[in-house]
């Protein structure tokens, strides 16, 4: 195992308001001279980008990433990892040689249980090694593997545009005014990736039919139920509306607010900015309920709650360019009740970085060339997409199902909650 080298720049999602891509591709300054070794440079340091730098580097190709969030920005909150998405940080653990605490990493949880909104059960399986974690927790382990494995890390530098050169590298500007032109380029900008906006602008999401409202509040305002280790969501099939809850570690649980955006006043049923506008209108529309709604809800700090209209990207027939190529949310952003998103970052990840592997081959043994390594990406990505692109479809598909039943009120396949 490499010695643990100085904790890296903190960098951290807080999903933002969209992005609009530049018009024109118009950086300030020239682009900078070529680095003076072949590198992957890698768009966006959230789990997918994160991983993505640090399986390539494992493979062979140094990378540089570049993230638009400031060092010391908000640390986002809290996820259902499922077992698929352990395996695939122990998998990457491996090939890096480097620890990312994935055999203690958050909350192991024993059951999922489904009930209705007054808390009677209704469904019930086993947790199947599903965790809940804390994001912050995830991304600042995968920032010292980075940081730890020499990739180069720009934090409070965004991709402001990109376009391909006639020999299929990219141009992309960057928010400091500078440019630069790479060969191999990951697009791990998230759901509103604005590689994806550039180089694919036939792409198109699907109408957003859920809302989800998302926040952390203390383990004690559960009382006598602190402690357990479920995932607990209740549900009014007839209004088309959940609240869920699972816990993080012995100090916090996660909670989340779905519902149809069927019906919707024009205001929305949740405002966009206000905090305390926000708890109000939950509370509201979930009086009546379980008591660890209302009791999640009064405890949680919300001027640090999420709202966010599910994004549901219809497939890209490829998800390849040039050099570019897209992973995570940018490649395949699905709806949340699959709660796959950060384990199929994951799983992308490892299965660019042994793609890349395989393509470099005995390139690596003689020192790498710029030219080796760009004809070795090419062909990783084809063997990338052809791997990963099935897996998005399925799981995509299974998402939308679940997006009916919850929309039709139909709870018979239980806790919605997608199988790996
Ligand atoms: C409300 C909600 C609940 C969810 N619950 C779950 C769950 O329980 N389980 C689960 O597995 N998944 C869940 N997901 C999905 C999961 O969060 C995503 O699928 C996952 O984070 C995707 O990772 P990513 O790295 O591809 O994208 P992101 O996490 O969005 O990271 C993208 C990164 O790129 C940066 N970036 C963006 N644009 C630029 C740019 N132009 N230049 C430089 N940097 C840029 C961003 O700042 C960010 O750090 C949930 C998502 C939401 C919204």
């Amino acid at each position: 195992m490499p010695q643990p080298a100085p904790p890296p720049p903190a960098l951290r999602p807080p999903p933002g308001p969209a992005r609009e891509p530049a018009r024109e591709f118009a950086p300030e300054r020239a682009p900078e001279p070529a680095p003076e070794r072949p590198e992957v440079v890698v768009v966006g340091g959230g789990v997918a980008g994160l991983s993505a730098a640090l399986a390539l580097t494992a493979a062979g190709a140094p990378c540089a990433l570049y993230e638009r969030r400031a060092p010391d920005a908000f640390s986002g909150m809290g996820f259902l990892f499922t077992a698929n998405g352990l395996d695939a940080l122990r998998a990457l653990e491996r090939r890096a040689g480097w620890p990312l605490g994935a055999d203690d990493l958050g909350a192991p949880l024993s059951r999922m249980r489904l009930l209705s909104a007054r808390g009677e059960l209704l469904a019930e399986r086993d947790a199947g090694g599903a965790r809940g974690v804390r994001r912050a927790r995830l991304t600042r382990a995968l920032e010292e593997g980075c940081a730890g494995a020499g990739v180069r890390l720009h934090a409070d530098v965004a991709v402001v545009d990109a376009a391909l050169d006639p020999r299929g590298a990219l141009r992309l500007a960057l928010s400091d005014g500078a440019a630069r032109v790479a060969p191999c380029v990951v697009g791990a900008d998230g759901a509103r990736s604005t590689l994806r906006a550039a180089l694919f602008p036939e792409a198109r999401f699907a109408p957003s039919r859920l809302l989800e409202v998302v926040g952390l509040a203390p383990a004690e305002a559960l009382g006598a139920a602190r402690g357990a280790r479920d995932l607990v969501k209740a549900q009014d099939p007839a209004r088309r509306v959940a609240f869920g809850y699972m816990p993080l570690d012995e100090r916090e649980v996660v909670w989340y607010a779905q519902m149809s955006q069927e019906g919707a006043p024009p205001e929305g049923w949740v405002p966009e900015e206000d905090g305390e506008g926000r708890r109000a209108a939950l509370l509201r529309r979930f009086e009546g309920w379980a008591p660890f709604t209302r009791d999640l809800l009064e405890a949680c700090p919300f001027e640090r709650t999420y709202r966010w209209d599910t994004r549901d990207l219809e497939p890209l027939p490829t998800a390849r360019r040039g050099g570019l190529a897209l992973v995570g949310d940018a490649a395949h952003a699905s709806l949340t009740l699959s709660s796959q998103g950060v384990s199929g970052a994951i799983e992308d990840a490892v299965a660019l970085g042994e793609a890349l592997g395989e393509a470099l081959g005995e390139a690596l043994g003689a020192g790498l060339e710029a030219s080796a390594l760009a004809a070795a990406w090419r062909d990783a990505a084809a063997r990338f997409e052809a791997r990963r692109a099935p897996v998005w479809r399925r799981r995509q598909g299974e998402a939308r199902a679940l997006l009916d039943d919850f929309l039709w009120g139909d709870t018979r396949r239980g806790v919605p909650v997608a199988q790996p």
